[in-house]
């Protein structure tokens, strides 16, 4: 009898944890050169993409292994035991337990053809091509020692938005983010009031937005990149952005989902708002809190309170 056999929930969140820990890093590293050097050269950037080409690797490595965890995760919700299908495990007459750790699964090679066999969802060609480019690119480095020299960050981070619209296409991606983040190291130091996930993601939200092109915008969050942005005052509070030097206008994170009501990609709370103009020269906001949302009665751009 077979042991410890995975469930699909399992296979998911390692894939998501194996996506979102190659995702965050990549996101530091092209958010702190914006940070540093917001108006370099080409040249300057080639350089610093340069010496980050060991982390590029590893974040590449990541990607690979994300694809394949999230297609064993898809076999194994039809059935664990597929994933034994064509490995040559040996069976044994004699009684007794199997862990199934140590038994051989699928080959990555021969997982997109599992998933399109056994699987009711079969992934579409542009993610099997992607795929099976992430896997050279991951056997060169890890089996060979041989770095893509050429990885540019800017088109890893446009194939990590493929990715997750390919594997997740109904997830929610900044709650998927945010849930890796609390699962991290770093989690230990969330007190909520000098750290917390909703800092992390703040730290990098303006690189995010600015590299997202349109269309990926709308298959990551479903609405218009026109729409506009406003402040989920939740996650602003409690995530204690206001101790941090990110300007809150920075920080937008929910949009109008009716009239009167807004929907925060972040923490996917919803809450009451009224149209009205803020009473600050300076901000353009046309939106408060309404009387039922956590802290009423505040600009839902720029925060100040409407009194
Ligand atoms: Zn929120
Ligand atoms: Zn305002």
């Amino acid at each position: 009898m077979i042991e410890n056999v995975p469930s699909f929930l399992d296979l998911d969140g390692a894939a998501k944890t194996a996506f979102f820990s190659g995702w965050h890093e990549l996101l530091e590293i092209l958010a702190d050169f914006d940070n540093a050097s917001p108006d370099s050269e080409e040249d300057e950037k080639k350089q610093y993409y340069s010496a980050c080409s060991n982390e590029l690797q590893s974040i590449l490595v990541l990607a690979a292994q994300a694809c394949e965890i999230a297609l064993k995760a898809r076999i194994c919700k039809v059935s664990p035991y597929l994933l034994l299908i064509g490995s040559r495990n040996s069976l044994s007459t004699k009684s007794g337990t199997i862990d199934f750790s140590g038994l051989r699964t699928v080959d990555a090679v021969d997982l997109v053809g599992t998933v399109n066999t056994v699987t009711a969802k079969p992934v579409s060609d542009a993610f099997s091509n992607r795929f099976s480019e992430l896997r050279k690119l991951r056997n060169k480095a890890m089996h060979l020692g041989q770095g893509n020299e050429q990885a540019d960050p800017n088109e890893m981070f446009d194939l990590f938005e493929d990715l997750y619209v390919d594997l997740w296409p109904q997830s929610s991606f900044l709650q998927d983010w945010k849930a890796f983040l609390e699962g991290t190291r770093r989690s230990y130091f969330h007190d909520y009031k000098w750290s917390s996930p909703e800092m992390e993601i703040a730290e990098v939200l303006r690189t995010f937005y600015h590299k997202t092109n349109k269309s990926r915008y709308s298959s990551l969050f479903h609405v218009d990149k026109k729409q506009p942005r406003f402040t989920c005052l939740d996650c602003y509070f409690d995530g204690a952005i206001e101790n941090t030097s990110i300007p809150i206008e920075e920080f937008q994170t929910a949009v109008l989902e009716s009239r009167n009501r807004l929907l925060c990609f972040l923490c996917g709370g919803v809450s009451e708002v009224e149209e009205h103009e803020c009473v600050d020269d300076v901000c353009s906001g046309k939106l408060v809190s309404g009387n039922s949302a956590n802290y009423p009665g505040l600009c839902q751009t720029c925060g100040y309170p409407q009194i």
